[in-house]
């Protein structure tokens, strides 16, 4: 099978948010309105193990004023050629399909979270109830069994999410970047080359850091094997307390038999 992506163009997005509720609907997830967060009008403000699918609303300049603009981002697991969260997953729980995306094993997954601190987007969650980490599976349930594109695409009404094959989706983009600089828009291509290529690429009208996106995301391996270090220095320390407690107990009190009659 074809590497296949997802093409996200914020230049014609209009945040209307169909894509989050398609996502849910699909995944069965349950709504999770977090409130009015008195900074912008996007009330689930964030991705977590109940919203795979999260649409920020950036909103630039004063209002009411000529240089107010709304900018808006259809979010989600990048499925990064070099995935963070796959490296680090110590039970292989977390694994690649034969189209590029990278999906989680619930039967697997020992809910360690090393894949959370792992992500250099903050994608993945844990969800408390079950114990298992979630994020977006690219519905490759839809895309690869039944030959469907993911539900926030087919949602999309401005068609500002595209499924397709990789080399043809990084080839529109480019075309997209081309028709908005003619009109003047600065429009750049975020993920054709990042973590080796992500399997969801953006074409954004702002530097990434407006949009969320980190300009030079990196693998976080580094910070891993202290981790592990601290974890293997907590268990031996944990070893040696349960060794003196075990050495320092009272001896058992000898059992008196008791004669009837
Ligand atoms: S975006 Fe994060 S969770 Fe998704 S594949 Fe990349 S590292 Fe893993
Ligand atoms: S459905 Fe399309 S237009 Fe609506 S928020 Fe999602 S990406 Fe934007």
């Amino acid at each position: 099978m074809a590497l296949m992506s997802m093409l996200v163009d914020t230049s014609i997005c209009i945040g209307c948010k169909g894509c989050e509720v398609a996502c849910k609907q699909w995944n069965e997830l349950p709504a999770e309105i977090k409130g009015f967060s008195g900074v912008s009008y996007d009330n689930t403000l964030a991705l977590s193990d109940k919203t795979w699918c999260h649409v920020g609303f950036v909103e630039q300049g004063q209002t009411p004023s000529a240089d107010f603009r709304w900018l808006f981002v259809s979010d989600r697991c990048k499925h990064c050629a070099q995935a963070g969260c796959l490296e680090v997953c110590p039970t292989g729980a977390i694994y690649r399909t034969e189209t590029g995306a990278v999906n989680i094993n619930p039967a697997v997954c020992n809910g360690c979270q090393n894949c959370v601190s792992a992500c250099p987007f903050g994608v993945v969650s844990l969800n408390h109830d079950t114990g298992v980490a979630n994020k977006c599976t690219l519905c490759s349930d839809r895309t690869e069994i039944m030959g469907r594109e993911p539900a926030c695409v087919t949602a999309c009404p401005t068609d500002a999410l595209v499924w397709g094959d990789r080399d043809e989706m990084i080839a529109l983009a480019e075309q997209k970047q081309t028709r908005l600089h003619s009109n003047g828009v600065r429009a750049s291509l975020y993920g054709k080359d990042e973590l080796g290529g992500l399997n969801v690429m953006f074409v954004l009208q702002d530097e990434p850091g407006v949009y969320g996106l980190p300009s030079n995301p990196q693998l976080p391996q580094r910070n891993v094997p202290a981790g592990y270090v601290f974890t293997a220095a907590g268990a031996v320390l944990l070893g040696l307390a349960a060794a003196v407690t075990f050495r320092n107990r009272p001896s058992q009190p000898e059992t008196v038999e008791v004669k009837e009659g």
